[in-house]
């Protein structure tokens, strides 16, 4: 799973991916690999994962909450350490967290995932803001440093 986010400035970007990074690693993802990267005037960024399942009536309520988790931390990260977002932010991933939310109220799971997302942010906050500083000195971070990087996430 290799998901493109667009945005504007480098310290965003970098915030942006850190809180999909640390969603991940707290839901015991592995994460490959976190980078950013500059494309004409903007920063895009991208966070490889192992392969995950979608959601299905059959998948499991923490694997549901882990992907729709995964969607909105990059926002909600940004809502965190990078307001105010420029309008219309990351909409397309607002509308796959909001899709998953729904899924998982018909399977009979209602949870708050704006609240539950930034708290798992908060509570990792550390770790985030790290991550994030490294990726403004390291256009990728992969291996054994983000591994390190990301040792002490926790939900
Ligand atoms: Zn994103």
């Amino acid at each position: 799973m290799k998901v493109k986010h667009i945005t504007f400035h480098r310290r965003r970007a970098a915030i942006h991916e850190a809180g999909h990074a640390i969603s991940h690693a707290a839901h015991g993802i592995r994460v490959k690999s976190v980078s950013i990267q500059q494309t004409g005037p903007h920063w895009e960024g991208w966070t490889a994962t192992e392969w995950q399942p979608g959601i299905t009536p059959d998948s499991l309520p923490e694997t549901d909450l882990a992907l729709a988790c995964g969607h909105l931390s990059g926002h909600v990260s940004e809502q965190i350490h990078a307001a105010p977002l420029p309008p219309a932010s990351n909409i397309e991933e607002i509308a796959h967290a909001m899709a998953c939310q729904e899924a998982m109220a018909a399977k009979g799971q209602d949870v708050d995932l704006q609240g539950y997302a930034w708290a798992l942010l908060e509570k990792n906050r550390a770790a985030l803001l790290r991550l994030a500083d490294n990726l403004m000195l390291s256009r990728k971070l992969s291996g054994s440093r983000l591994r390190f990087l990301l040792r002490e996430v926790s939900r």
